[in-house]
């Protein structure tokens, strides 16, 4: 991601100062060191595991980079095919290859399809990339901006809620199958002046075959997660995915899902327009797909952790990543029954 890629509209002028002023006043007191004292309190009987997520969030990071193409992500596609398979998940990869925008050489990518009750033909997307970017190169020291970039949330936190979540898609009830689709390839790059074509690759692969080689199912709505682990979470309603009209009602009942929980972390002001893996899905597949996504890492005023050294499993958070999860999954029950 750039911030030419993932524009911010609304961090500017009054309105942000607009927005930290509500967000101060809905996200409870602020202790002296400057944490967040007090959120969602999480129901005692959730039945989605706080710990067990963000341990999902470290046994990926302690991989280290999951860069496309490498050895890091192999071992993360490892981990997570046993993950998936063990949980009673159909695992299959979508392979596709691109060239090294650097040196030219072949770069072998996937996507990881989890289908769960493949039987469905009416099918739900949740989604989110699970290659991190090559460098932090918008860390603020520029000596370190070639240095290891660790993507906790940036990449791993996505990646980690699918993993929590796989404990609980399996008993849901029709008519809707969930497919989990990791995309590979999100930013592969590795100088941003030039390697403008280097995003949204996996996703971009995706809806070109679901175009192009139709399956037999039908992918009805969409959900990318993309940022969903920050300590200090707070979720806008992203202006991408309010732009298209069928994106826009997946919005507008999630965010309703989240005030009926009680989930004060999603609010329902728009801010925030991304460039990210919802893109193609919506103009390309004809999937409507929101995106859930935490611009404001970890909020604005603060130094930003996004594309620095300081994207790092000590910034994120296991009861940020449930609460994503459990109004995610409290969204697909009210789908239960549906005709
Ligand atoms: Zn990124």
């Amino acid at each position: 991601m750039t911030n030419r890629n993932k524009l911010v509209i609304g961090s500017i002028g009054a309105f942000a100062l607009a927005g930290i002023v509500y967000l101060f006043a809905i996200n409870g007191n602020e202790s002296a060191d400057g944490q967040i004292t007090s959120g969602t309190q999480l129901p005692a009987n959730l039945p989605l595991q706080p710990e067990r997520a963000y341990e999902f969030l470290t046994t990926i990071c302690d991989i280290g980079p999951r860069v496309s193409g490498t050895e890091g992500m192999a071992r993360q596609q490892q981990f997570l095919k046993g993950h998936f398979e063990a949980r009673g998940g159909m695992v299959t990869m979508q392979p596709f290859k691109v060239r090294h925008p650097a040196n030219g050489s072949r770069v072998d990518m996937a996507n990881m399809i989890v289908e769960w009750h493949p039987d469905r033909q009416r099918r739900i997307l949740l989604c989110a990339h699970y290659d991190t970017r090559p460098f932090p190169d918008r860390d603020p020291n520029p000596r370190k901006r070639r240095d290891i970039f660790l993507g906790a949330n940036d990449g791993a936190s996505g990646v980690a809620l699918l993993c929590e979540l796989a404990y609980h898609v399996k008993d849901l009830p029709g008519p809707f199958g969930i497919d989990f689709v990791l995309f590979d390839g999100e930013e592969f790059v590795f100088d941003d002046n030039r390697d403008r074509e280097w995003y949204f690759m996996g996703s971009t692969w995706f809806a070109r075959q679901y175009v192009g080689e139709p399956p037999a199912h039908r992918y009805e709505q969409g959900v990318l997660l993309d940022m969903v682990g920050d300590a200090d979470l707070t979720l806008y309603q992203e202006i991408n995915s309010l732009r298209r009209p069928a994106a826009r009602e997946i919005v507008n009942e999630i965010w309703d899902v989240a005030a009926r929980l009680g989930v004060k972390e999603f609010i329902k002001r728009r801010k925030h327009e991304v460039r990210d893996d919802h893109l193609p899905l919506n103009d390309q597949a004809r999937i409507p797909t929101c995106n859930i996504i935490d611009f404001d890492y970890p909020r604005p005023g603060r130094q930003q952790y996004w594309h620095t050294t300081a994207d790092t499993p000590d910034k994120c958070s296991g009861e940020s990543l449930v609460k994503v999860g459990w109004v995610v999954l409290e969204w697909l029950k009210t789908k239960s029954g549906e005709n």
